[in-house]
């Protein structure tokens, strides 16, 4: 019998707000612990939390961006629980009411796309952070409690049981991932945990309509550590399904990945709504959005991934591998733009672009910014080797020199003598010194060993120190050599 999974993930977003959800304490990430806190995220008695509206406008945005119904008044909910890193001894969140619903992400994949359902996106305070050390380190083991984290506003964004495959659930993340980075909500960084997933997963016979017993592995946080715990929970599964595994049960639980083992293991039994205790939280008001604000954010949003996607392929005419490269973050898309309006030809600047720029930036379109590479810079130097001035290679140089110094490509190509030698009469006398010095490799050419000529190309680059216009310095030579 054939098996196919299905998958839903759930993922949490961290708001890229300057302060937490409910209290102006910084979010900043890596400060010394607990320096972040103050009496309403430590909950000290008798404080009251006072929302944070620019939080509301970025899941609104993510709601938007994702076609979702926004809930004109949606509703704040304690979720009990306790845990040492959740001061309050519940989690602010909401339940019955979450700000959005029922919108869905087009993911490319394989050259199609499909559409992954959302069942909602809510708000919610993240909790706070433990560090266990091991007794090696000192006389006992002991457990430290870090409540910067407490209380900074998260999203979390929950997909239908739409997913099909471990390759799918990655296409699905990286798009989640690159929507809340155009939106600018949420800087996507993974290892920092600023967007982690737990991934939900169920096996059945391939034309069942049921779903299985499904099992939730929780809070990963790169993707290849997802796909292999998908991959290992399918086998797994399947195994236990087709009766391979008399010794293991899929029970409806959570279970935790472990990257050095590479294997899932149960870390409890799934707790149910009902353990939570839910209920609305009175000390917050619903949270009324208007037509009006919706209005102003809407109006507000970027140009999307796909939409960009799209455009870039109408205008530009790449390949759609260039494409994805190009659009993967908004900040280098914005800069191959500026690159074209002052060098309007798209494909050697993709070229370059891709091949060049993403090298010396190491991957990282931030650093654009901070460097001292220039649109103008750019277009300056692929005009010159148009020009025929420099070749393709001294662009490389010229650039690079450029990023780090700079200094503009005229005065590098001049200071270090990066010039090609591009005028027929230097390089005639060039090719006549080497006809002269080679007589027998002359002698063989012209009797039709014609495989000589990247001999005598070699000859005219070491004469010139590699500065020869190549396809002048091929002409010049076949016109000599006949004559
Ligand atoms: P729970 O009440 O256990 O939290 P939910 O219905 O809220 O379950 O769903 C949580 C996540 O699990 C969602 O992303 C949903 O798409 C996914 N999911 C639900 N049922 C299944 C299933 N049988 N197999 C795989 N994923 C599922
Ligand atoms: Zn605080
Ligand atoms: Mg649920």
């Amino acid at each position: 019998m054939n098996y196919e999974p299905v998958i839903g993930l759930e993922v949490h977003a961290q708001l890229l707000t300057k302060s937490k959800l409910f209290c102006s304490c910084s979010t900043q990430f890596g400060s010394e612990p607990n320096k972040n806190t103050c009496p309403v995220c430590l909950a000290l008695p008798g404080v009251l939390p006072v929302l944070n509206r620019q939080a509301v406008e970025f899941a609104i945005r993510m709601g938007l961006a994702t076609s979702c119904r926004i809930t004109g008044k949606n509703v704040f909910a304690r979720k009990n629980y306790f845990y040492p890193d959740l001061p309050k001894g519940y989690q602010i969140s909401q339940y019955e009411r979450p700000i959005c619903e029922k919108g869905f992400v087009d993911i490319p994949l394989d050259g199609e796309r499909k559409k992954i359902g959302l069942t909602r996106i809510h708000m919610e305070e993240d909790a706070g952070k433990l560090l266990h050390e091991h007794p090696q380190t000192r006389s006992k083991a002991a457990s430290w409690v870090d409540l910067n984290r407490a209380g900074v506003p998260l999203i979390e964004i929950v997909s239908e049981p739409d997913i099909r495959s471990p390759a799918e659930a990655v296409a699905y993340l990286k798009e989640l991932r690159r929507l809340v980075m155009y939106l600018e909500i949420c800087d996507g960084n993974m290892e920092e945990g600023s967007l982690r997933c737990d991934a939900n997963i169920s096996v059945r016979p391939v034309g069942e309509k049921k779903f299985g017993t499904k099992v939730e592995i929780k809070n990963m946080n790169s993707f290849r550590h997802i796909e292999k715990a998908l991959h290992y929970e399918i086998k797994r599964q399947t195994e236990v399904l087709a009766g391979k595994r008399s010794q293991d049960r899929i029970i409806q639980e959570t279970r935790l990945w472990d990257p050095e083992k590479e294997l899932t293991q149960p870390m409890r039994s799934k707790e149910e709504a009902h353990d939570y205790r839910y209920f609305p939280d009175p000390d917050l008001l619903p949270v009324e959005v208007h037509e009006a604000w919706l209005s102003q954010v809407r109006g507000a949003l970027p140009e999307l991934p796909e939409g960009k996607r799209d455009r870039f392929t109408r205008q530009y005419q790449l390949p759609s591998s260039q494409i994805d490269i190009l659009t993967d973050s908004r900040r280098l898309a914005d800069f191959f733009e500026a690159c074209v309006k002052v060098y309007p030809q798209p494909k050697p600047l993709a070229n370059w672009t891709i091949n060049e720029l993403l090298r010396m930036i190491q991957g990282d379109p931030d650093r654009i910014q901070g460097s001292r590479l220039s649109p103008e810079a750019i277009g300056k130097t692929l005009t010159l080797v148009d020009q025929g001035k420099i070749s393709g290679g001294m662009a490389k140089t010229v650039l690079q020199k450029v990023f780090e110094t700079g200094e503009p490509p005229e005065s590098i190509v001049q200071k270090e003598g990066l010039s090609q030698v591009s005028d027929e009469g230097s390089l005639a006398a060039v090719v006549d010194e080497i006809l002269n010095e080679n007589p027998k490799e002359v002698d063989r050419y012209r009797r039709g060993e014609e495989k000589l000529l990247s001999f005598f190309l070699g000859q005219i680059m070491k004469k010139t120190g590699g500065r020869a216009n190549p396809p002048l310095a091929k002409s010049v030579f076949e016109k000599k050599i006949k004559s």
